[in-house]
């Protein structure tokens, strides 16, 4: 049945040394009895029995086992025939310590499918321990231990019965009752046996095979002729070896002796007799088709058990990776930071639908910039928004403000040392937005007008409550009422005239009441004032009023020519321009600053009047108020900048004029020449852009323009985020570093895992274990530390995220440029990330758990078992 030949094995050990353990042997074994293997120390005995029992693998030769080679078996063929057919018994017992007795030997079973409790407690009552099944390894001596290993063998009752020396550690009781017992089973199978034990072989085998240095020399089977009995033929006596007389024998022997019968005493040692037998014939026999697992339950049991003992670097393990993915998890945020989302989630939060960029404080070296000025955007700036891939409308403020308040000083001053509580209204519109209906419903929740004007013109504008609250408060005589303001011709600062056609709802009021009142409290101290001037509210309220409630709205598209058309007779201010004749540059000194005023007389187009002053200084006459009738009508240039231009690098306007007449004190221009200027001082000073989905690009094609947020919280937090930003290539690198920390830490866990328990790898897989049902009793762990990590990564992101917001806040407010808190969520809870990182834990335990795993498959359980001897 089992046919051994040419079977060599050669250990290599690392030293590159070889150790030839078995030397081809050859030999047959029947599918019955009781083998004997004997032979010194290191003969070769045990790694005999390890490749008939398919726990290691052959060097050369062959192991037939009912004619089916062991060499030619795959890795499920071993585990088959290692858990179907062969009761492997261990030198030194291997029994899982996490297990009980009862388990140790369930396993057995349950690598067969089989649930059997009787089965199990009737193996340990014929190995002598009934009673025991509920004690775990560590309570037991070695002889009991070493009669659980032979339960956990015989209960499958396998055909093959591979003992190695499974009676070292019994007691000669005990020894007898087991030898007994496989004596008994090896009528109905084939049980080998090492044994050191000469007597136990005598009195119990059928077959002894003797090796030596690997090789058998010696192959004894029972001889059938040998009997038990004493014999005296002729002379001679002969006695049996290791005979146990009885009485009658003793008796019989003293007779013949007394009679003088005996001569001669002969012992018999013939109890075997050398193996000459053929081959035994092989019979064909179908493979085992069992496909043997473990039950999910007990596989699930046995890593409960293995936890259990490992719960503590389990849990540390998880809380030191689920740290590391916590801190991952804010990199990310921080690499992935899209400061658009931050700033548009925080403008909306303070009702901000859209922001606004001015060129207000734009300093330039080559022009002369008075910093507080307002400076003209151009259609190029404008242009770069929209080949920057900005797709929503841009709005465009033009400066034409309505100046309402005597005081000089601007109220609302976001400097602190300012802030005066008088200032509760600003003292003017800041320009007017041609807008649409859209825009303003989106602004203020509606475009309702509580008061409208009679008549409606297209060049007229409309203000908020706000600022028809603000004109009163300035000029409470003027304007008793706010239907009083209503079509009256406010004078706007560009020196048109504005037509107030209705008073737009803002519902301002509900809003900053209580502000404004304390505002207006008298009894305030400095201090007060100071942290409400610092407060989010007031800054709230001071961003609305600039963006929103302080400037005026129209809706019409064509709003400058109209107004244009509507003003017949105003002054514009020419302060800054020069006429240029023959070679020489003539500054319009001695007029006022704006003292150029549209013609009261009959000017035809191109036509100008000047003072007799001017004049003079250009011709070089001497006309003098009386002497006008001398006068020749010259054509001069006249050149036009714009008033912060103070070294007129820009000419932006340059016209050769005819000069009509002369007339005291200042300047007189045609219709046409007035209209041409009022339209170029006329610009755009501010754009809106009402789609704030990319706002950090709208800011970032506004830096490069020169154009700046005019709202305290969009600067600041465009400053803040930018900052963030700023670090995105630093937490990459630290990303990349947690995560290589994270695989090295699990790596090292699950090696070290795998690694401490080789020996009940050995074990689990010398009984038969499949590799699949390995990797699941490791699946459970590693799922379970999965779970554990992903967890206290989820909990501790919720509970890290706001503290460390808080702190980059802290260090963010620094760098904005104002000095007010802004109570802002840089960093939040991202779902999707959540879920990606989540996925990353288990791809990264999963990783390194596979070079484990796989190096757990490819291990032998001879292998294992020898380590930990
Ligand atoms: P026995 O069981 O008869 O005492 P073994 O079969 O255990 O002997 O060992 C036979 C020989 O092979 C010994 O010389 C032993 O040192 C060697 N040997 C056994 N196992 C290994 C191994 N895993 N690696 C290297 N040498 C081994
Ligand atoms: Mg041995």
């Amino acid at each position: 049945m089992i046919k051994v030949s040419n079977l060599t094995k050669v250990y290599k050990s690392k030293k590159k040394d070889k150790c030839i353990a078995l030397d081809n042997v050859s030999f047959t074994l029947d599918d019955k009895g009781f083998v004997f293997i004997i032979g010194k120390s290191g003969s070769g005995k045990t790694t005999l029995l390890g490749l008939i029992g398919g726990l290691d693998s052959i060097t050369s030769g062959d192991v037939s086992v009912n004619g089916h080679s062991l060499s030619m078996y795959k890795n499920n063929d071993y585990v088959n025939y290692r858990n179907s057919m062969i009761g492997y018994i261990f030198q030194d017992f291997h029994l899982i310590d996490e297990l009980t007795i009862f388990d140790n030997i369930a396993i057995s079973l349950q690598l067969q499918d089989i649930e059997d409790r009787d089965k199990i407690l009737g193996a340990l009552k014929d190995v002598g321990l009934e009673g025991y099944e509920n004690r775990y390894p560590k309570e037991l001596s070695g002889g009991e231990k070493q009669r659980v290993a032979i339960a956990r063998a015989l209960v499958k009752d396998p055909s093959i019965i591979l003992a190695d020396e499974p009676t070292g550690n019994l007691d000669s009781k005990t020894t007898t009752q087991i030898l007994d017992l496989l004596k008994k089973l090896s009528k109905t199978r084939l049980v080998m046996i090492v044994s050191h034990n000469l007597n136990d072989a005598r009195d119990y085998a059928d077959r002894i095979l003797e090796l030596s240095y690997g090789k058998v020399i010696n192959d004894y089977i029972r001889n059938p002729e040998y009997s038990d009995e004493v014999s005296i033929v002729d002379d001679e006596l002969f006695i049996p070896v290791h005979k146990k007389f009885s009485s009658s024998e003793v008796e019989r022997i003293n007779e013949s002796l007394s009679q003088g019968k005996i001569k001669k005493i002969k012992q018999l040692d013939n109890i075997f007799i050398p193996n000459n037998l053929k081959e035994i014939e092989i019979k064909e026999f179908k493979k085992s088709r069992k496909n043997p697992h473990i039950s999910l339950k007990n596989i699930f049991r046995l890593s409960r058990k293995f936890i259990k003992k490992d719960l503590l670097r389990l849990f540390v393990y998880s809380f030191i990776v689920s740290c590391l993915v916590v801190i991952l998890g804010l990199c990310e945020l921080i690499v992935t930071f899209d400061s658009s989302k931050v700033i548009e989630k925080e403008l909306m939060n303070v009702n901000q639908k859209s922001v606004a960029l001015n060129k207000t404080d734009v300093s330039d070296e080559n022009v002369n910039v008075n910093k507080s000025c307002i400076i003209n955007v151009t259609e190029d700036d404008i242009q770069a928004f929209y080949d920057n891939g900005y797709e929503g409308n841009i709005y465009n403020l033009v400066n034409l403000t309505l100046d309402y308040g005597s005081k000089t000083s601007l109220a609302h001053s976001h400097i602190i040392n300012k802030f005066n509580p008088n200032d509760v209204y600003y003292n003017g519109t800041r320009g007017t937005l041609i807008t649409t209906e859209e825009y303003i419903e989106d602004t203020f929740g509606q475009f309702k007008c509580s008061y409208v004007a009679d008549k409606i013109e297209d060049g007229g504008i409309y203000i908020t409550d706000y600022s028809a609250d603000a004109i009163r408060f300035y000029s409470p005589t003027i304007f008793p009422t706010p239907e009083s303001i209503l079509g009256h011709h406010k004078s706007m600062n560009r020196n048109v005239y504005a037509y107030i056609n209705g008073i737009i709802e803002t519902g301002y009021k509900e809003k900053y009441q209580t502000l404004m009142d304390s505002m207006l409290d008298v009894d305030m101290t400095k201090e007060e004032l100071l942290e409400l001037a610092s407060s989010k509210e007031y800054r709230e309220y001071y961003d609305d009023i600039i963006r929103n409630l302080s400037i005026s709205y129209t809706t019409n598209p064509n709003f400058i020519d109209d107004l244009i058309e509507l003003n017949t007779r105003t002054w514009t201010p020419v302060g800054n321009s020069v006429f240029v004749y023959n070679g020489g540059t003539y500054p319009i000194s001695g007029y006022a600053e704006n003292a150029l005023t549209r013609s009261i007389l009959n000017l035809k187009d191109n036509e100008i009047v000047m003072s007799h002053t001017l004049y003079n200084s250009i011709f070089d006459t001497n006309y003098s108020s009386t002497t006008l009738d001398q006068f020749t009508p010259h054509e001069v240039t006249f050149n036009y900048s714009y008033y912060y231009d103070l070294d007129r690098t820009n000419v932006v306007y340059s016209k050769t004029v005819k000069i009509a007449s002369i007339k005291a004190p200042i300047l007189y221009f045609s219709d046409n020449l007035y209209k041409e200027l009022l339209r170029i001082n006329t610009f755009t000073s501010e754009l809106y852009f009402d789609d704030i989905s990319e706002v950090s690009s709208i800011f970032e094609v506004g830096e490069e323009h020169g154009l700046t947020a005019n709202s305290v919280i969009a600067l600041s937090l465009m400053t803040m985020t930018k900052a963030v930003g700023v670090f995105s290539d630093f937490f990459s690198i630290i990303f990349i570093g947690l995560c290589s920390c994270s695989l090295f830490i699990i790596a090292n866990y699950g090696i070290k895992l795998i690694k401490e328990r080789k020996y009940e790898i050995g074990i689990l897989k010398a009984l038969g274990t499949r590799n699949i049902d390995l990797t699941l009793v490791f699946g459970f762990q590693i799922v379970l530390l999965m779970i554990l990590i992903v967890a206290m990564y989820l909990v501790g992101s919720f509970v890290f995220i706001d503290f460390s917001n808080d702190v980059l806040i802290r260090s963010l407010i620094e760098l904005a440029p104002n000095d007010f808190m802004l109570d802002i969520d840089v960093l939040f809870i991202n779902k999707d990330h959540l879920i990606m990182n989540s996925c990353l834990v288990v791809l990264i335990v999963i990783f390194s758990f596979i070079i484990p795993i796989v190096n757990l498959r490819k291990l032998k359980p001879t292998n294992i078992i020898k380590a930990k001897e």
